[in-house]
């Protein structure tokens, strides 16, 4: 067992003072406040010290503001080679596009698993336990499966293990480039031909949770080997061209198309959901579907503004994702959803932070039932945040600290299942980690091994 007095911490929707931790294989055993009894939460017998008294183990005594670990719903782990090289110049989602299509031609199992392991170091220095990646780049460069099909999974499932997240592998059907158009260029590698070969190489690789690219990728008549599938998650409605297109074809909404098939529910997540109508908010509201959100990305891309808001009144539970990693910061992905319905709407206030820590937390979607609170029985995940930086001080150390103040450069300490899993001296690393990953992509090499060190000695 290890014990931890956690200088603040957010339990039960607020912070509280002096909260003692144990966990025991890697889940929180027992969680002490102070002076605040409550259902579940021990109190100690002398009322101010979180220690009871027979006990003589000295806690570890952790600094700062201390919260469930977050996560992130919906990542693309390659997409972190593209960040201040596409983001130049001019175009759309689609141009953009192609740039992407450019990386995902050069990976192999062993640069997809350098690139990936620095790109989870970097979300965990955020504060990000768990990620859902959202993986498609299955075949070699002419769409011949690997000698072992599941080899790019692999990938990402030894970068993820190496960098100390918990990984959730949506792996993803992407069949079409268009509605009813064959795989294009780079899209072979996506492809398994059928959703039923999907299957078979799923299965082989013994994985539960899928993805659906989008319903531009699957066709209508394949969409039901979806059915039961869980977690799910498809891209949706991120652009309006995808609605169009989805129209033209098949009549109906994306949304309504996925209903019709029977794929909306509890146990699917819809990422991005844009562009929707009226009656697509209520299908996935009363469905109650759950929605992630990526809005940095989706400024990057200038996708528009979601009605997310309107999806979680109508019943969806909302999450965030880092997607493309234009941006790796939760914290800043959990304000940008309060701060682009204020853009959209001429009006502050829509979500408060306790709120938008729910949003954060939600591991739920990734089927993680048992993250995201600190709580007895619960994994034990924690992201520490100093409230004395030049970003965070004199803003209260408390939950808007954490929502409306607070970067991933505040992160000073992240633990997954009871394992430390990273401190502030772990940025340098990631730094060269992340600069010759990316650079053996782009052929330039990495600059940080011989770079001068700042301040210049
Ligand atoms: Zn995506």
């Amino acid at each position: 067992m290890t014990s931890y007095l956690l200088e603040r911490a957010w339990v039960d929707g607020a912070v509280h003072d002096d909260v003692l931790v144990d966990v025991v294989d890697g889940r929180f055993a027992r969680v002490v406040r102070e002076n605040r009894p409550s259902s579940g939460v021990a109190t100690p017998d002398n009322g101010r010290s979180p220690r009871p008294a027979g006990d003589s183990a000295t806690p570890t005594r952790v600094p700062g503001i201390s919260l469930p670990g977050l996560a992130n719903t919906h990542s693309h782990a390659f997409h972190r080679a593209l960040r201040g090289r596409t983001q130049r110049g001019t175009g759309t989602f689609w141009t953009w596009r192609e740039q992407m299509y450019a990386v995902a031609a050069r990976l192999d199992p062993d640069s997809y698993r350098r690139l990936a392991r620095a790109a989870y170091r970097e979300m965990v220095a955020a504060g990000c336990t768990s990620v859902g990646e959202f993986h498609y780049l299955h075949h070699q460069p002419d769409g011949t499966p690997y000698d072992d099909p599941d080899a790019m999974g692999a990938a990402l499932r030894q970068a993820a293990a190496e960098a100390g997240i918990r990984l959730v592998l949506l792996d993803t059907c992407y069949l079409s480039s268009g509605f009813g158009a064959p795989p294009e260029g780079v899209q072979v590698r996506y492809s398994d031909g059928t959703a039923e070969r999907w299957a078979e190489r799923v299965e082989r690789a013994g994985s539960g949770p899928a993805a659906i690219h989008s319903v531009r990728a699957v066709p209508r008549d394949q969409l039901h080997v979806f059915r039961d599938r869980s977690p799910l998650h498809v891209h949706l409605s991120e652009q309006v061209a995808e609605n169009d297109a989805c129209l033209a074809a098949y009549g109906v909404t994306p949304t309504r198309l996925l209903h019709e098939e029977g794929l909306l529910g509890p146990a699917t997540t819809v990422v991005h959901a844009t562009h929707l109508t009226d009656d697509d908010i209520e299908l996935l509201g009363r469905t109650r579907t759950n929605v992630c959100v990526t809005p940095t990305t989706e400024r990057d891309l200038a996708d528009g503004i979601g009605p997310v808001r309107r999806l979680h009144d109508a019943g969806c539970r909302i999450s965030v994702g880092s997607d493309s990693h234009a941006v790796v910061d939760p914290w800043e992905e959990l304000r940008a959803v309060e701060l682009d319905e204020r853009l959209a709407t001429q009006r502050r206030g829509h979500w408060t932070a306790a709120e938008l820590l729910d949003v954060g937390t939600a591991h739920g979607v990734l089927g993680l039932d048992d993250v995201g609170t600190i709580a007895v029985g619960k994994r034990a995940d924690l992201v520490t945040l100093d409230p004395t930086t030049p970003r965070t001080a004199g803003t209260g150390a408390d939950e808007h600290t954490a929502v409306f103040a607070a970067t991933a450069s505040d992160v000073v300490r992240v633990m997954v299942d009871g394992v430390v899993v990273h401190t502030p001296g772990d940025a340098e690393q990631i730094g060269r980690e992340l600069d010759e990953a990316v650079g053996a992509l782009w052929g330039t090499p990495g600059r940080t091994p011989g770079r001068t060190p700042w301040p210049a000695p």
